[in-house]
């Protein structure tokens, strides 16, 4: 991968040699001749690493360290004579990674940028395996839907945000009729299958504001915002009679269809998440013990 340097010095004998110097050592190179430049530069030039001179005419190294800190992801390495007024501090709280005297030999400069290029490639490499982790902590690795953990989290999100904005939330929650039986019948891995085939579904049918969770074994939770019951109906509908439709072959030349049973339920005022979801589940009952392959909403208690 070749790298991008941006160098700022207003002594063009300087820029000028480091420039060839850097440009040798095959980086993708470009200078400017005070920071106001460095910065414009820095619109259309995706450096890796800036080089800049401290003492320049208008804006400092020191500020413009600062303000590519601020908007940009992009690490500084500053340049001073021994007999400077800034110092190494002053560098490091504006944001610098690194700090080279002039005059400097070109081969201490190599080392120098070497070194903080491969810790910013460490620091990116260590933001993306955390971003994977967190991403990992909340999702269901059979269907890829967010699971039950980062279902609570979320519920008492949507909650607090229901009561200091007053927009109705609703929750689907629907489970899979005769499940143990076709598990029984077909084996517990035709079974993931299918779990596997509503999680896309369900992710197929819903819109993009709602989220979708793996509740429990063959339970899956969708929480609407800012989305009343009747609507949260017309999006259940369609997740079950999508499920109904579809042909599954747990066995060659057996084909079955599966059907699911769901609760919908829209958020009272002053409700908490555990009444909340037991009153969901109650309308999820009753679609079970009036028949299964339905859809039933609560509105209130009564
Ligand atoms: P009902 O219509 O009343 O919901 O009947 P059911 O058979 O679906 O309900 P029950 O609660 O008796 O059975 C749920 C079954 O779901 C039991 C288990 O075999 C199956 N199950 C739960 N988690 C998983 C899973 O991760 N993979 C598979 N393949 N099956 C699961
Ligand atoms: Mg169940
Ligand atoms: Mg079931």
């Amino acid at each position: 991968m070749k790298y991008s340097i941006l160098i700022v010095d207003d002594d063009t004998a300087i820029k000028e040699s480091v420039e060839e110097y850097l440009k040798l050592l095959d980086y993708n190179v470009t200078s400017a001749l005070n920071a106001d430049e460095a910065l414009k530069i820095l619109n259309s030039f995706d450096a890796d690493l800036v080089l800049t001179d401290i003492m320049m005419q208008g804006m400092d190294g020191l500020e413009l360290t600062r303000r590519i800190k601020e908007s940009h992801d992009t690490d500084v390495m500053v340049m001073t004579g021994y007999n400077a007024e800034y110092s190494y501090e002053e560098a490091v709280q504006a944001g610098a990674s690194d700090f080279i005297f002039k005059p400097f030999r070109f081969e201490e400069l190599d080392l120098r940028i070497k070194r903080v290029l491969r810790e910013a490639g460490l620091k990116k490499e260590r933001t993306k395996l955390l971003k994977k982790l967190e991403k990992l902590a909340i999702t269901d690795a059979l269907t890829g839907l967010y699971n039950s953990r980062h279902f609570f989290s979320q519920i008492k999100t949507e909650i607090k945000r229901y009561n200091r904005y007053s927009r109705a939330l609703s929750l689907l929650i629907l489970d899979i009729d005769f499940f143990k039986k076709y598990n029984d019948t077909w084996g517990h891995l035709e079974g993931d299958k299918v779990l596997m085939q509503i999680g896309k579904t369900i992710n197929s049918c819903m819109r993009s504001m709602d989220t979708a969770y793996r509740y429990g074994g063959e339970e899956f939770a969708i929480l609407l915002p800012e989305t009343g019951v009747k609507k949260a109906c017309v999006v259940g509908a369609r997740i079950k009679d999508n499920i109904s439709s579809q042909v599954f072959e747990p066995e060659p030349g057996k084909k079955r269809s599966i059907t699911v049973s769901i609760g919908a339920t829209e958020l009272l005022e002053g409700e908490d998440f555990r009444a909340f979801i037991t009153r969901t589940d109650k309308a999820l009952y009753k679609s079970k013990d009036t028949g299964r392959n339905k859809l039933t909403y609560i509105v209130s208690e009564s």
